[in-house]
């Protein structure tokens, strides 16, 4: 999803990191049962084909095919997440450990973050989670989303206006402000 948009400028300020707010919500409620980093990564990797299926059809508008379905989150996307979130992750940590010193930057909602859970099952739950849960935040704002691809035949356009800069401002600031809320509450806490 992105903030700002519409006929002219078409999406060019784009607002992934914002999809994460969404799978935080139910991780500050039983932070236990999920990996934060997984819930986080998983809710972005969607966007990883948005560029290159962008240059490829020369339409933004259709700037979203497989890693936007529900069955390209369950399989791609959560390949992408999970190799992220065991493999990534945990040596980004470390770097920004030893160039800041500051543990606390990796706190969030009462958890230690270098403490988030590792096993399989988990991550590739959260990842999951996060990878559906960017889905529905696009469906009412894109007027193209392949949600059930390859089995539709028509991608699901809910909202008829859902591409005009109007809509993208109406729809995109409650997710803004939900995130910036987040990060004030829970962030190195
Ligand atoms: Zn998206």
């Amino acid at each position: 999803m992105n903030v700002f948009g519409g006929e002219d400028d078409a999406n060019l300020v784009p607002a992934t990191p914002i999809h994460a707010a969404i799978p935080w919500i139910p991780y500050v409620r039983w932070p236990r049962a999920f990996s934060f980093w997984a819930l986080t990564v998983g809710s972005m990797v969607n966007d990883l084909e948005v560029v290159p299926l962008w240059v490829l059809s020369g339409d933004i508008y259709h700037s979203r095919g497989l890693m936007h379905s529900v069955l390209g989150v369950l399989t791609l996307n959560a390949t992408v997440a999970v190799f992220a979130t065991l493999y990534l992750v945990p040596p980004a940590m470390r770097w920004f450990d030893r160039r800041w010193r500051e543990p606390r930057v990796f706190r969030f909602a009462g958890r230690d973050l270098h403490e988030d859970p590792r096993d399989i099952g988990t991550v590739y739950a959260s990842a999951a989670l996060g990878g559906l849960t960017h889905i529905l935040v696009d469906i009412p704002t894109h007027a193209y989303n392949p949600v059930w691809w390859p089995w539709q035949t028509v991608p699901l356009n809910l909202v008829p206006y859902a591409d005009e800069l109007w809509w993208d401002i109406v729809a995109g600031i409650p997710v803004l402000l939900l995130f910036a809320w987040m990060m004030y509450a829970y962030w190195r806490r």
